[in-house]
């Protein structure tokens, strides 16, 4: 059996721009699911496969601190913010292993980044270093996989928790998490044609955009 250690940790990385309830309820989900005490936000610098982000990588960080700052078992890294071109998973993954070599690491994505998985770079890697739990999403019912993904899943998927928790790396779990059908590009969309985008994010993550006047021009 894996020692449980308080190094464990569900990481969740994304653009985050801005930051929501969408992002935030998926991931504490996957944290009880899974019995770990520590969640990681990873906003991605420079984010290598899809367009550059609305918002600069700094206001992007500060937006994801503030959203978790009363929460004590949520951290957000700058890990991917300070380093230089683009952000593969792959290298964060790699300094974050060697910083907790036994601890359990379990890496949300949902279906929809799922389906695309065998294009992120070493992405076989990857599933050494860390587990990956898949949310389900509005929207993103499961698809038609690639033949190397549809391998991967053959070879590491696993049912139940117990058999998760029982290696720090290499299986990959489906989890259905509470749907809630907010993304950031709707969010973005609110503010572009100046309606509130209240209820769908943190008040305080509002204030910022609004006092920073984030996100105003379509
Ligand atoms: P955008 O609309 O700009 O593409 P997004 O809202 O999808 O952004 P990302 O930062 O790209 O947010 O998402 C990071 C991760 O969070 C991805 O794995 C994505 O699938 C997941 N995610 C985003 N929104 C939700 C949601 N409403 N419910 C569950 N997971 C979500």
């Amino acid at each position: 059996m894996h020692d449980s250690s308080n190094d464990d940790l569900v990481i969740l990385g994304g653009t985050f721009d801005p930051i929501h309830y969408g992002h935030l309820r998926a991931v504490e989900e996957v944290r009880q699911a899974l019995a770990i005490a520590q969640v990681m936000l990873i906003p991605a610098g420079h984010p290598p496969h899809r367009q550059s982000p609305w918002a600069d990588a700094h206001h992007r960080l500060v937006m994801a601190r503030i959203a978790v700052a009363h929460h004590p078992r949520f951290s957000v890294t700058s890990l991917e913010v300070e380093r230089a071109g683009p952000s593969y998973t792959v290298d964060t993954l790699n300094i974050l292993r060697q910083q907790r070599p036994q601890a359990i690491l379990a890496m949300v994505i949902g279906m929809d980044a799922f389906l695309r998985f065998d294009t992120w770079r070493d992405w076989q890697h990857i599933l050494e270093l860390t587990h990956l739990i898949v949310t389900g999403r509005p929207g993103w019912p499961a698809a038609e996989l690639p033949e190397a993904l549809r391998q991967a899943l053959y070879q590491r998927r696993c049912e139940d928790v117990g058999t998760l928790r029982r290696a720090p790396a290499g299986h990959i779990l489906f989890h259905t998490v509470t749907a809630l059908e907010i993304s950031a590009t709707s969010i973005r969309s609110l503010l572009a044609s100046r309606q509130s985008p209240r209820f769908l994010l943190p008040d305080e993550v509002l204030d910022y955009i609004e006092a920073e006047r984030l996100y105003q021009n379509p």
